[in-house]
């Protein structure tokens, strides 16, 4: 298809980054199962080498199933380029990668996905980087943790797992003023619901892993480039801005203009980091983006009418989807998410986390599940199970304290879904 920037979302989630196959007219983008590609000369693969021609080489770096994936996403997204990556963790890894480096920190969000606050405050420390952890909806502290070892700031948009809006265009001001990039985790909105770049973002990541692929069939992830950061404005980005010794001193920024991040991302962060996605995922990927606006527009409906209703029973005592007119988000994500707040929050019980524990075992058509984004209804209770690692007190601050149970609304028939929740709330207060 070529760009044109006026088509709507149902008809670029269809058909960007997609042509019929030029070898046999394939209407349907095809898997292509191979690990490397004939170079046409000598010549042609010095220049593929010398990243002096785009193609193929070897699927570590590129493949064409995976490139059209990488194209549709970005496009969805507002962005000029992505790099798919083996999982939504990977893409965190990989956004970071060319920014950080021994000694330098990034400031996080508390309310994050219970695996990236672990990730982030454990694992990250062994290649000597530092999360700051702060309130995001309190924007002098986001702005007094930025220090002169800063590389990044990090917040999710509808976030995970009250499905609390982030302000982001108040945070991307913060950042902006500190001369930094603002990266976005925009798995639980999606490119429907939240566009980020829109907001300031300057790299969106994901977890295709969710609603994306949309029926818990792949593990994969995405880092979408805005283009838009200057990354030699300062002396802070030399990955991106200086010389690369494998490169024979080519400076990323300099030669790939606003896609030296896409760039840097294949040719350095896939190619030595090897967290590569599959052609077989992308390809489900890419069936589960064909319809991806038709799904949220009816995971946002049963949430907000499975919402209302929890919100109105006597075993509950908050739900905190911020769809609904008690939400303090409400106005937010009027403004952020215009389509709609999602399909994941957290309702805490009343009776506490046994209730909690009883509720889970009891639901039939819910499963206890640790995913989310999936067509059918799922269920946590994060405090024994995905924020288990955290303390009680990073558990609460993160919207998973132990009487808070997390629901991902699926597709399903709502009144069933209802009828299901009735039933298990009454064995949970029995
Ligand atoms: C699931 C998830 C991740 C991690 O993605 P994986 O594909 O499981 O590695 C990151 N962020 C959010 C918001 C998620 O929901």
């Amino acid at each position: 298809m070529t760009d044109a920037p006026n088509f709507g979302f149902d008809t670029l989630q269809i058909h960007a980054g997609a042509r019929p196959d030029p070898a046999t007219g394939a209407r349907q983008t095809p898997i292509y199962q191979t690990t490397a590609y004939v170079f046409r000369d000598a010549e042609h693969a010095a220049a593929l080498f010398n990243l002096q021609e785009v193609g193929y080489i070897y699927s570590r770096l590129t493949n064409p199933t995976v490139a059209v994936l990488q194209e549709r996403v970005a496009t969805l997204e507002g962005g000029v380029g992505a790099v798919a990556c083996s999982s939504g963790h990977a893409a965190q890894i990989m956004a970071l990668f060319p920014l950080m480096g021994p000694g330098l920190n990034v400031v996080v969000s508390t309310r994050l996905y219970g695996g990236s606050i672990t990730q982030f405050s454990q694992t990250i420390k062994r290649f000597g980087w530092e999360a700051k952890f702060v309130d995001f909806d309190d924007l002098d502290a986001v702005a007094a943790a930025i220090d002169d070892n800063t590389r990044a700031v990090f917040c999710e948009s509808i976030a995970n797992p009250g499905g609390y809006i982030t302000d982001l265009d108040a945070v991307s001001a913060v950042a902006d003023k500190a001369g930094l990039p603002l990266i976005v985790d925009n798995t639980s909105a999606t490119p429907y619901l939240c566009n980020p770049i829109k907001h300031g973002a300057t790299l969106v990541v994901h977890s295709l892993t969710k609603y994306l692929t949309g029926n818990g069939t792949v593990t994969g992830g995405i880092v979408v480039d805005s283009g838009k950061f200057d990354w030699s404005a300062s002396d802070k980005f030399p990955s991106l801005s200086a010389p690369e010794p494998a490169y024979h001193g080519l400076k990323f920024h300099e030669t790939f203009g606003p896609l030296a991040f896409t760039f840097h991302g294949i040719a350095i962060g896939l190619r030595d980091l090897g967290m590569t996605l599959n052609p077989q995922a992308a390809h489900y990927t890419l069936m589960g983006i064909e319809t991806l606006s038709l799904r949220m527009e009816r995971h946002v409906e049963n949430a907000l009418k499975i919402g209302k209703w929890l919100e109105d029973h006597d075993a509950v005592e908050a739900v905190t989807y911020a769809g609904l007119d008690s939400s303090p988000y409400k106005d937010r994500a009027t403004r952020i998410c215009p389509r709609g707040s999602g399909a994941l929050f957290t309702v805490a019980l009343k009776g506490g986390y046994d209730s909690c524990v009883k509720f889970v075992d009891s639901l039939e058509i819910f499963s206890h599940a640790a995913n989310l984004g999936d067509a059918r209804s799922l269920v946590i209770h994060s405090a024994s199970t995905t924020h288990r690692q955290l303390t009680e007190e990073q558990q609460v601050a993160a919207g998973a304290a132990p009487n808070v149970v997390r629901i991902s609304i699926g597709i399903e028939t709502a009144d069933d879904l209802i009828a299901d929740l009735d039933q298990a709330l009454t064995k949970a207060n029995a």
